[in-house]
């Protein structure tokens, strides 16, 4: 199974648009970061985490023409107002593709994005998903997806478990119920907002006390303001943790040297 960081940036991106911080005017690419969204792929598998705004540059830079399953981890508009552009996906497959996500999510998505869910057009002119609330796990060939309750603040949002690999991003607190589910990771991907706190995101110091606790075999952070410059960071972390970057590609499980 491979993940690629499709996006590792937080809802504005980075860099910013005007801002003329450090961060943002660095010529280090790993310092340019699309708003956060991952692919999980095995063997033909594609599964999609997040269709965020930048969903259409991160397919043409990756080269994907296939999506499975788009999994949604929550409403917010820099995790899903890149859905229409799932339309080349529809197009290129002549099908319609599932869409999972809690309840709350598949009913603001239905609100917001009613057209999505509505019967295909025969040209697959507009995106065309099924809506399907994810209450336990499913499987796609070899791998196994595990929905992941966490709170974003107050909101109750979804990370996702792949096989050995977990995604939770936007999160600021991990319930008890939801570490049983955390056990024995070989990949944990987590929220590390900013260096200052934040209501509803780990910052960098919540970020590594979290990691700690689940203690994945590795930790990559992600969904990072222009706060965060990846040198910097990068270079003050402990062994076994480690910064994203927009096309980090990780090798997990059997064949994998994560
Ligand atoms: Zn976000
Ligand atoms: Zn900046
Ligand atoms: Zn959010």
């Amino acid at each position: 199974m491979e993940i690629i960081f499709l996006g590792t940036g937080s809802s504005m991106g980075t860099p910013v648009i005007g801002c003329p911080c450090a961060v943002c005017q660095s010529g280090d690419s790993r310092n340019q970061r699309t708003r956060a969204s991952i692919l999980v792929r095995a063997g033909t598998r594609n599964l999609l985490v997040d269709p965020g705004p930048d969903l259409r540059v991160q397919m043409l830079r990756e080269g994907i023409d296939h999506l499975d399953a788009v999994f949604v981890t929550h409403i917010h508009a820099d995790h899903v107002n890149g859905i229409d552009d799932l339309r080349s996906f529809n197009y290129l497959q002549r099908e319609v593709i599932p869409c999972y996500a809690d309840q709350f999510t598949i009913d603001s998505l239905n609100e917001r994005f009613s057209y999505c869910f509505a019967p295909p057009d025969p040209s697959w002119s507009k995106p065309s998903l099924s809506a399907h609330v994810m209450t336990d796990k499913a499987r796609w060939d070899e791998i196994e997806v595990t929905p992941v309750p966490v709170m974003h603040g107050k909101l109750p949002i979804l990370g996702y478990r792949f096989n050995q690999a977990a995604y939770l991003t936007d999160v600021k607190t991990v319930p008890e119920s939801s570490m049983t589910l955390l056990r024995d990771l070989d990949l944990l991907i987590l929220d590390c907002l900013r260096y200052e706190d934040h209501p509803t995101h780990l910052s960098v110091d919540e970020a590594l006390d979290l990691a700690r606790r689940i203690d994945a075999r590795r930790t990559i952070f992600t969904h990072m303001t222009h706060d965060i410059d990846f040198d910097t960071l990068s270079a003050s972390l402990p062994s076994g943790m480690e910064l994203a970057y927009d096309g980090l590609h990780v090798q997990v499980g059997a064949q994998g040297a994560c």
